[in-house]
């Protein structure tokens, strides 16, 4: 069996995915800091002692995705520090910090922005993306883990892994013209060396989603698609070219919506060439008005009215349950909507 737990991670994403007996696991994202104590650590140490986190793999450095994983990582760099068992062995860890996607794509371009970050430009949350994403890097070296194991350069579209207990994972985004533009982009903000446009480019929220990774999780005939905050028309073209979407849509058993169901990064298409059985919204709708009820409108629309499927929300938000009742009208899907607890989906019979 495959359990696929998504954890309250507020408004960020935390997914914790387990088979054989707990004794292997995938971990993708932590959410913000304080998801660490409230529910990845605790998850985390009910593991096996001889469990192992065959990817810890972070979609993008945002706080809401980033800021538990590096409460994990100090976690366990204090124990090897202080010679203590540690909570978890980490087999892999994945991420693209969007200096490395620059630096694959055009050496040299990735210490202009680093600059311009320690002049105190960008502030705010965008600074703060790379200050985290630098700490991830820090951490994964004195943790011993090599980088983005076993491709050894930014993780992207095609790449895949075979994993102990018939568990795959295929990396659906980003894809390499996304990772192109993006450098080039960067490449001709420090052409200008001028520090505006530099800061600029950095400010342009588009670049740490054009880095998020999105993956496809198979486990036997069973299928997760996990989007982190990628666009929707890349996750389809990712699809598209690992050649998982045939003429109908893709047959998921579970599909995290990207970017906690912002209608920014999905549109009817994505819906209608994407089914599943489960659908997850990981927000609360508190910081960001997430999910947009557009989103809801095109995701029950592109299914059949006596369709069954369930949409699960990690959290209940006031602004949609009144839309959602109006949708349920005349239609089969149920919906779980938690309050702050921990939604899992179980995937294959018990004892697989
Ligand atoms: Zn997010």
């Amino acid at each position: 069996m495959l359990a696929v737990e998504f954890l309250n991670a507020h408004h960020g994403d935390c997914v914790v995915l387990t088979w054989a007996g707990d004794r292997h696991a995938i971990l993708v994202d932590g959410g913000p800091s304080k998801v660490y104590d409230q529910a990845l650590r605790p998850r985390l140490a009910a593991l096996p002692r001889s469990a192992s986190v065959e990817i810890v793999c972070v979609t993008h450095v945002d706080d809401d995705h980033v800021a538990g994983v590096i409460r994990l990582l100090n976690e366990l760099n204090r124990s090897r520090r202080d010679g203590e068992a540690p909570l978890v062995r980490i087999e892999r860890l994945w991420f693209n910090s969007v200096d490395d996607v620059a630096e694959a794509v055009a050496p040299g371009v990735s210490s202009a922005p680093w600059l311009a970050t320690e002049r105190g430009q960008p502030s705010g949350t965008v600074g703060a993306s790379y200050r985290q994403g630098r700490e991830v890097h820090r951490l994964r070296s004195a943790l011993q883990l090599t980088g983005n194991a076993p491709f050894d350069r930014v993780v992207r579209q095609g790449d895949s892994v075979q994993l102990p207990g018939d568990v795959h994972v295929d990396v659906i985004a980003p894809d390499q013209p996304a990772l192109t533009a993006l450098a080039k982009k960067w490449r001709a903000a420090e052409q200008a060396k001028n520090p505006a446009v530099i800061a600029a480019a950095i400010e342009d929220r588009s670049a740490p989603n054009l880095s998020s990774i999105c993956l496809l999780v198979t486990y036997g005939e069973r299928t997760v698609l996990l989007t982190g905050d990628a666009r929707g028309d890349h996750v389809l073209s990712g699809l598209a070219s690992g050649g998982f979407l045939g003429d109908g849509p893709l047959l998921a058993d579970v599909l995290k919506l990207p970017h906690h169901g912002s209608a920014k990064n999905v549109s009817p298409e994505f819906f209608r060439r994407i089914h599943a059985s489960h659908y997850v919204i990981s927000t609360d709708g508190r910081k960001h008005p997430h999910p947009d009820p557009r989103t809801l409108t095109w995701l029950v629309e592109s299914r059949s009215p006596t369709d069954y499927y369930t949409i699960h929300f990690t959290n209940p938000v006031a602004a949609v349950t009144g839309h959602l009742e109006e949708l349920r009208k005349g239609r089969s899907f149920e919906t779980n909507l938690l309050q702050g607890r921990t939604v899992v989906i179980k995937l294959g019979a018990p004892a697989e």
